[in-house]
């Protein structure tokens, strides 16, 4: 009886760790991440009204609904301090739309209409490939999407892909973040548990310190992600608080929602047509994308 009793125990400890081996993390690939860079690369800039802005669009909802999102698409007019109007589309990917706790990662997918910080006078008034500077978080989040198809967590993620975050002119803050805050807005009762916004995490031998506002607003989820790269050994996280920087995760702050953004803002091809995909690594791309997969699959 005894001995049918260990056995009946061990029976248990394997069928749990069966169910565990399937929750556990999947590899995030940053090759195949790479592959989603240089496809929105190969589309040329992709700021609105442009032709690259029509087809990473559409891109964008083949990719999620091919790795078996729930696809939404949230057009709206944004409404400019000029009083023009921008025709812009929001692309959301939702995984276990039925669940109530829910993760939100975000990134930008539009890219800057003007390369105002080129170190050539005569091309500033030219679009940015935005290889870093949009390619790079929507890459990330794609291959997340790749692995979200194959084995799902237990939370709800919800992908979402913000346009406008790059319109504006410097100086004047009222025209970016045109997509994030529409989205945020629009939350409703489907409020996220976490947002995490990733934006300019490609280059090579990226540095990541805590965005200023994510260590105000969000120290608890700071902590929690810049645990998991210690963990991890991933020195692309940098262990102390950088800069304070205007981005895609404020309006998701504003809401009192703990949010936060990875980013490496000492960029030097920042706004420059040099911000291409010889810059960038897959090395850099694993790195933010292991430490966000593995926060997923841990999330209860
Ligand atoms: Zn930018």
């Amino acid at each position: 009886m005894r001995m049918l009793t260990i056995l009946a125990a061990g029976c248990a400890a394997a069928l749990m760790c069966a169910g565990c081996a399937r929750s556990a993390p999947p590899a995030f690939d940053g090759a195949s991440a790479f592959v989603f860079l240089r496809e929105q690369c190969d589309m040329g800039p992709r700021y609105p009204g442009s032709p690259g802005h029509a087809a990473i669009q559409r891109y964008l909802v083949e990719k999620l609904a091919a790795f078996g999102a729930r696809v939404s698409e949230q057009p709206f007019e944004a409404v400019l301090s000029t009083g023009d109007t921008l025709r812009l589309v929001n692309v959301v990917g939702a995984y276990r739309p039925e669940a109530r706790k829910r993760i939100l990662l975000g990134a930008h997918y539009d890219t800057r209409p003007r390369a105002d910080r080129d170190p050539d006078p005569a091309k500033r008034a030219q679009p940015i490939l935005g290889a870093n500077d949009g390619a790079s978080g929507v890459a990330v989040l794609l291959e997340i999407a790749r692995l979200l198809a194959a084995s799902p967590p237990s939370v709800g993620v919800d992908l979402v892909f913000f346009d406008g975050e790059d319109w504006g002119e410097e100086g004047n803050t009222m025209d970016y973040l045109l997509g994030s805050r529409r989205y945020a807005k629009s939350l409703g009762l489907r409020r996220p548990a976490a947002m995490i916004l990733v934006d300019m995490v490609g280059e090579r031998d990226s540095r990541m310190p805590i965005e200023g506002f994510s260590a105000a607003a969000s120290p608890a989820l700071c902590a929690r992600i810049y645990g998991i790269a210690r963990t991890l050994r991933l020195p692309n996280f940098v262990q102390s608080q950088g800069a304070s920087i205007i981005d895609d995760h404020l309006p998701f702050i504003q809401a009192g929602i703990p949010a936060i953004d990875l980013i490496d803002f000492e960029y030097p091809y920042w706004h420059t047509l040099a911000d291409t995909p010889d810059k960038c690594s897959s090395e850099s791309l694993a790195a933010v994308g292991s430490v966000l997969v593995r926060y997923l699959w841990e999330e209860r």
